[in-house]
């Protein structure tokens, strides 16, 4: 037997894993600094790791308070109500969550090029189809609501990252308004915030008191450092909250990961420190690496290197291990992730080094 017609389905190819290239170079992993997957080089919080510890011992139990406990502080966060926050397995579950609540087969869904590989995943595993709308290098890759309307045409989901992955670009509120008010009645847009507390610029929540079609996508893998634990979520419209119940997985982020969630929604510490370095970061890249780099808003810096693979395999070599965007459509541009300071000066070092050959 087989399964059904995957022809069109692609392969998720996340950064490689420091022990991954550790071992194929003859590297010990302690010499490698891994700035190619977005994650908090700061690690977890220490509070979500002693939540993990003392959960431990009871995680032969379904997560039941937990999940209550973390949707209802994410609620309060966001001045919303706990049926809006749809808690997932990762920013990628919710993804998920929204096109299964709202993809009929062969709708078509609107996605960035260049842009984030899940999106249009997502949305053919839920028998979904897939454009896409350029976003323009020679424009600096801005995004406006014209930008996406270009290439609009009907679609039932359209994909919005903001700042976006892997140029940092953002769209402003007023944009992503613009967009909503003149695609169709039954036309999401889903603003990803994966990245959105980098940016000094403002959550589109506001959005979600206004209309019925706007909905947000957070995660706790990049500010709050706890990528492995998979959890995320989505925040969305009062009018259509109540379809997760009826399309979620039960039990939809473990318990581990809601009492970590919780436990770093409460450290103000490490969330100040890991914005507050991240910028610093951005700054420091922009300022010194020798290649034209990208105005970002996220955790990362696309920089403009000539042969992307082969600078980011020559980086590599030296320890420091940054993404190549040729997955991306940007075969000349490597994305490095903003980690502590001391990274950033050995990713600059390195790079520019390897740019200098
Ligand atoms: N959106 C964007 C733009 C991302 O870059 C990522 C992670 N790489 C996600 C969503 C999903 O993150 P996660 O599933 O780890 O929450």
């Amino acid at each position: 037997m087989q399964p059904r017609d995957l022809s069109d389905h692609a392969v998720y190819r996340a950064g490689r894993g420091i022990e991954e290239v550790a071992r194929d170079l003859g590297l010990d992993p302690d010499d490698l600094v891994k700035l190619s997957s977005n994650e908090n080089m700061f690690g977890p919080s220490e509070r979500a790791v002693e939540a993990i510890r003392e959960s431990a011992a009871t995680m032969h139990s379904y997560p039941k308070a937990s999940h209550a406990d973390l949707t209802e502080a994410l609620a309060e966060e966001w001045d919303v109500s706990d049926e809006q926050i749809w808690l997932a397995n990762g920013g990628d579950g919710a993804l998920d969550y929204l096109a299964r609540a709202m993809l009929e087969p062969d709708d078509p869904v609107l996605v960035p090029d260049p842009g984030f590989a899940y999106y249009p995943m997502s949305a053919r595993y839920h028998h979904g189809t897939v454009r896409e709308y350029a976003l323009s290098r020679d424009d600096d890759f801005a995004q406006t609501a014209e930008t996406v309307l270009t290439d609009y045409d009907g679609e039932r989901i359209v994909y919005v990252t903001s700042p976006h992955n892997p140029t940092g670009s953002e769209m402003p509120t007023e944009e992503v308004r613009t967009l909503a008010e003149e695609t169709d009645e039954e036309t999401l847009v889903v603003v990803d915030e994966a990245y959105g507390e980098f940016t000094d610029s403002p959550s589109k929540r506001p959005l979600l008191s206004e209309r019925d079609d706007v909905a947000l996508l957070k995660t706790f893998s990049k500010l709050y450092g706890l990528a492995g634990v998979r959890l995320g979520y989505a925040v969305v419209p009062e009018e259509w909250a109540d379809a997760y119940a009826r399309i979620n997985t039960p039990f939809a982020a473990s318990e581990l990961a809601c009492r970590a969630g919780l436990a770093a929604l409460s450290d103000d510490d490490h969330v100040e420190e890991t914005v507050e370095t991240a910028r610093w970061v951005r700054d420091y890249y922009h300022e010194n690496l020798n290649a034209r780099t990208w105005e970002s808003g996220g955790n990362f810096v696309l920089a403009e290197v000539g042969d992307a693979a082969a600078v980011a395999d020559a980086a590599q070599r030296e320890g420091v291990i940054v993404r190549d965007c040729s997955s991306f459509g940007l075969p000349e541009c490597v994305r490095v992730t903003c980690g502590t300071r001391e990274d950033a000066r050995r990713a600059v070092a390195v790079l520019n080094e390897v740019l200098d050959r």
